[in-house]
């Protein structure tokens, strides 16, 4: 039987939290229109939530998992999710509880009315750090401005996405995977549910600074090419100042001849300026020659370690990035 809903969760160290998220999205599913499935995807967890999670597949058909073969990150993840969902209606949400299952039916309700993506954004966070709240507002209106879609502020990955909408996800090539911003370039009808993000369940952010930090400069990097234009407009910025401080210092030579700016400080101040303008400048391009090292490369985005019994491999993508992977014995 093929499901119509197929809710996708990525799983990494969450064996706090597995047993109420489970309560929850069941009694979510319970209330759908039509068969759903919960497929957990295993992100390399080195606590119990493996162990829960088989416990879960062998009590409850519906619930069905892959597991990564170690960890691939929330975004690798999440993909894997899609390869392998096979749900006319496709979720993403938060092990965490952070993402209200309850939202689910709000959510389903506007694709009746005809959206293929429906995401949910962020009206307030609850009990984030004061550090993270701030970085994420700053961080996602930078985003707005500079990215070359419009990728709609204070959204994660929460969200609906029509089958239609998956498979064009699933045919992108690109290994870099900020699925946000993928999402809002596939285009189709989009709409937003607004929601106040609840604190974690339990357990502890496994999206640690530098995690973040690495997602943000993905976002940018792979929807914008202004950073790299940024660095020629401060090598512009800088030329115009050297030219500046030539007149400065002819200018010091000439009437204030005893001036203590002429000389090393000068010197050392515009070598230091230089240095740094040069240094930042590789940085970026560094980042986009990466990304393009990674493309080139074409390694499988993540390995399996274990499927759950009863799913099929759906689709071709599915079969492609399988790579070394093999079904488990039960
Ligand atoms: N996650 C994952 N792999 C990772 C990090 C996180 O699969 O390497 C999952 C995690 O289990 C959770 C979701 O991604 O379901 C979001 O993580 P978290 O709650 O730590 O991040 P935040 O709420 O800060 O976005
Ligand atoms: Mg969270």
């Amino acid at each position: 039987m093929r499901p119509k809903y197929s809710l996708i969760v990525p799983v990494y160290n969450e064996e706090a939290t597995l047993p109420e998220l489970y309560r929850r999205v069941s009694s979510v599913m319970g209330q759908l229109d039509a068969p759903a499935e919960l497929v957990l995807v295993n992100d390399g967890s080195h606590d119990r939530s493996l162990e829960i999670i088989r416990d879960l597949n062998h009590k409850d058909p519906r619930v069905c998992y892959i597991s990564l073969a170690r960890n691939f990150g929330h975004q690798v993840a999440v993909t894997a999710g899609l390869n392998f969902v096979r749900g006319r209606v496709v979720i993403v949400l938060d092990a965490d509880l952070q993402d209200p299952p309850e939202l689910i039916l709000d959510m389903v309700e506007q694709w009746q009315q005809g959206y293929q993506i429906v995401y949910a954004q962020r009206t307030q966070r609850h009990q984030e750090s004061w550090f993270k709240r701030f970085t994420a507002y700053a961080f996602y209106r930078l985003l707005k401005r500079l990215a070359d879609v419009d990728i709609p502020t204070d959204t994660g990955d929460f969200c609906l996405m029509d089958r239609r909408v998956v498979d064009v996800l699933n045919g992108m090539p690109e290994r870099n995977r900020y699925i946000r911003g993928l999402r809002a370039w596939i285009g189709f009808r989009q709409t937003a549910i607004r929601f106040e993000r609840d604190p974690r369940f339990a357990g502890e952010v496994k999206y640690t600074f530098s995690k973040s930090f690495g997602l943000a400069i993905s976002g940018l990097v792979s929807f914008s090419k202004v950073p790299l234009r940024i660095s020629t407009y401060v090598g512009l910025f800088s030329a115009l100042v050297a030219v500046l401080m030539a007149l400065l210092v002819l200018y010091w030579r000439f009437v204030t001849p005893n001036s203590p700016l002429t000389g090393s400080a000068a010197i050392i101040i515009a070598i230091f300026f230089l240095g740094a303008v040069q240094l930042v400048s590789i940085g970026i391009l560094g980042e986009y020659v990466g990304r393009i090292y990674e493309e080139v490369k074409g390694r499988p985005l993540y390995t399996l370690a274990e499927v759950s019994d009863f799913m099929e491999f759906p689709s071709e993508e599915a079969d492609k990035n399988r790579a070394y992977s093999h079904r488990s014995e039960g």
